[in-house]
């Protein structure tokens, strides 16, 4: 028996009577209430082996709903609509209509893990929440987000040079993202964090030399020279094409 939640029902399918007695017993109200049933026709069978075959995911089919990922999941306490549990559910029953409902937020899972911890069957619902994020991007249900942007760059930099410049992959992420450096600087969580490294107050105390010797220099001079010198894994030429290989592979393998 599969665990409902009445907000997970359409609410044109709840029967509910402000005023209803039955045998001289008032049960008016959410004492009455009664679900419409449904036929599901537009479910795909296959759908839970095309999850299965992302990364992560391979252990979808072990789930048996007790709900331990749910409750315990960083997003579900702040959003009641964010629900491991439900879109596994959904993607063992192949609706894919009902799981795109939810497409703007199921890429919203901060990978922390609580989930896969708590488990019981080792399904490892971060995976699921990855695997599922990435499909909807895939079928074109939705535009890449900012995450999947970000895996790219870093991803691209390690398979071709085997190590990543954090500049770079941070300039090439604003640009791919469209944001503006300026505006996050002013509002945004990189003005906070800017003026979290900022040795202002110091100087602002007189404590020049203090000042001085804290002020980051060797670390951007750094960065520079390596924006203009790439720098490379040893020997990776041939390692780096093995791994190029692989992913190609896999990322087939998935699409097939
Ligand atoms: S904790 Fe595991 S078994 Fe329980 S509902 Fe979540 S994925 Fe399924
Ligand atoms: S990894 Fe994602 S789905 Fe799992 S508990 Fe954290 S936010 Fe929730």
């Amino acid at each position: 028996m599969t665990i409902h939640e009445k907000t997970l029902i359409d609410p044109d399918r709840l029967l509910t009577s402000d005023k209803l007695v039955v045998d001289g017993v008032d049960v008016s109200g959410p004492w009455n209430t009664m679900i419409l049933p449904r036929t599901l026709k537009d479910y795909d069978v296959d759908f839970e082996n095309v999850i299965a075959r992302y990364g992560g995911a391979e252990n979808v089919h072990r789930c048996w709903q007790c709900g331990s990922c749910t409750n315990s999941c960083t997003m579900y306490a702040l959003n009641t609509d964010f629900n491991p549990r439900y879109w596994i559910y959904l993607t063992l029953l192949g609706l894919k209509q009902e799981l795109l409902k939810d497409r703007d937020i199921i890429w919203q899972c901060v990978s922390c893990n609580k989930c896969t911890n708590i488990c019981p069957k080792d399904v490892r619902p971060e995976g699921v929440m990855k695997a599922l994020a990435h499909w909807i991007e895939d079928e074109g249900y939705r535009e890449k987000s900012h995450s999947s942007l970000f895996d790219e760059e870093f991803t691209r930099q390690c398979l071709d040079r085997g190590r990543i410049e954090d500049t770079e992959v941070m300039t090439r992420f604003f640009r791919d993202t469209r944001q503006s450096l300026i505006a996050l600087a002013r509002r945004g969580w990189l003005g906070i964090f800017v003026a979290r490294m900022g040795k202002w107050p110091l100087l602002a105390h007189g404590h020049l030399g203090k000042f001085l010797a804290r002020v980051p220099v060797a670390g951007p001079l750094r960065m520079l020279a390596h924006r203009l010198f790439k720098p490379r894994t040893p020997s990776w030429g041939r390692t780096g094409e093995v791994l190029r290989q692989y992913v190609r592979e896999q990322k087939e393998a998935a699409h097939a």
